[in-house]
């Protein structure tokens, strides 16, 4: 029994690395412990027969067929999705009475649908999962699922920004909805007993329109108003909070990240180049004749970027990720945001940056053979 159980989970778990972003196995089977924390096992094998796409788009008529086998019936297999997608386990998407199905990847995914969720156990397995050799075997493709892009008021006014970067922009064109939901890398930090040192609040994050529909109908988020979303994005700019939204076009979610709770942030403060592991198109730059050596710069940069140095802000810029949060912040104008030569231009929308992301993976795995 314990042998058949293990099975299904590895089934699962085998599923899951076919997606385009990895679920791979570690030494000592972390994976499988962690997929036991949150799949049940009629639950690992409903998701085994379910796919992914950016989203779901699956009826329960259409998945039905593939789990005659599990003697339930159309009814209760639509109850059983339906708890799973309230759990956070699967992707779900609703159009009028009709509900979609379909796979969620872990990150981004699974991990952030654990909003309000996460258990110390919970948190111990992904703690476990992440530990675990062989760390290289996450494989990066390039093609990030977010992007850094600058906070409002840091760019000068005689300068044109690019609709793809201009956060009102973005929230303007979309016919949402929106929705604000506590950060749970934040909430994973509170039950480690290390609270997130740049604010206490945690309505930090935001979903915005298809990507914010499970958010709304299982009760994760608070649904907002552009306004409202505009005005906690204005607080979150005053503490210094990193923009990261979806890298596309088309937002479909919006982070406010800082250097001690986000995973990405935190982990490449210690690279030699942090700047290589995010998608960005600005650096910042200070006017020495300007510049007071108030240090406010200092204290809000996330990735530690900003030095004092003979009493005047010099910006290392293997650092700096263009976030503007130094330039919205500078009480004398001192610095100013100024673009790369070389610009990304994120794809359209989520369906597009799978995609991509999907076949630079086959390309990578062709390569390694
Ligand atoms: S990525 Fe940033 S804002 Fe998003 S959940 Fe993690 S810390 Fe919070
Ligand atoms: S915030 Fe502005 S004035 Fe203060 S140290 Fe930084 S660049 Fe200089
Ligand atoms: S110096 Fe720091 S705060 Fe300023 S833009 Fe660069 S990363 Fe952001």
């Amino acid at each position: 029994m314990a042998e058949e159980e293990t099975d299904v989970y590895r089934a699962l778990q085998q599923h899951m690395d076919q997606f385009p972003v990895r679920f791979p196995a570690r030494e000592g089977g972390a994976e499988i412990r962690l997929l036991k924390r949150l799949f049940k096992p009629k639950e690992a094998k409903i998701a085994t027969k379910l796919r992914f796409t950016p989203y779901p788009s699956e009826t329960v008529d259409i998945i039905y067929p593939r789990l005659a086998d599990t003697g339930l019936s159309k009814q209760e297999l639509e109850e059983t999705l339906d708890e799973m997608a309230k759990k956070g386990i699967i992707t779900y998407l609703r159009d009028g009475e009709t509900k979609y199905y379909g796979n969620a990847l872990w990150v981004i995914g699974i991990y952030e649908f654990q909003v309000d969720k996460l258990t110390p156990e919970l948190l111990a397995e992904i703690q476990n999962y992440y530990s675990a050799p062989p760390v290289q075997k996450i494989q990066s493709t390039g093609i990030p699922q977010m992007r850094t892009i600058p906070v409002g008021q840091s760019i000068r006014r005689e300068d044109s920004v690019a609709n793809y970067d201009d956060i009102r922009h973005l929230i303007n064109q979309s016919k949402g909805p929106f929705v604000v939901v506590n950060c749970v890398c934040r909430q994973a930090k509170d039950l480690v007993g290390d609270p997130c040192k740049a604010t206490d609040r945690r309505e930090l994050c935001f979903g915005v329109g298809k990507f914010s529909q499970a958010y709304i109908d299982f009760g994760w988020g608070r649904e907002v108003s552009k306004d409202e979303m505009l005005a906690i994005l204005e607080q979150n700019k005053n503490e210094g909070l990193v923009l990261q939204p979806s890298n596309t076009k088309d937002i479909e979610f919006v982070c406010s990240c800082c250097g001690c709770c986000c995973g990405l942030l935190e982990g490449t403060k210690a690279a030699p180049r942090p700047v290589d592991y995010f998608t960005t198109n600005y650096y910042s730059k200070v006017d020495p004749e300007l510049c007071t050596g108030c240090e406010t710069c200092i204290e809000l940069c996330q990735i530690e970027a900003a030095t004092l140095e003979n009493g005047i802000v010099t910006i290392n810029l293997d650092r700096c990720i263009g976030c503007g949060i130094c330039v919205a912040n500078c009480p004398s104008e001192a610095i100013q945001l100024l673009k790369k030569d070389e610009l990304h231009v994120p794809p359209e929308t989520f369906d597009e940056m799978y995609s991509k992301i999907a076949q630079r993976r086959k390309e990578l795995d062709k390569t390694a053979k």
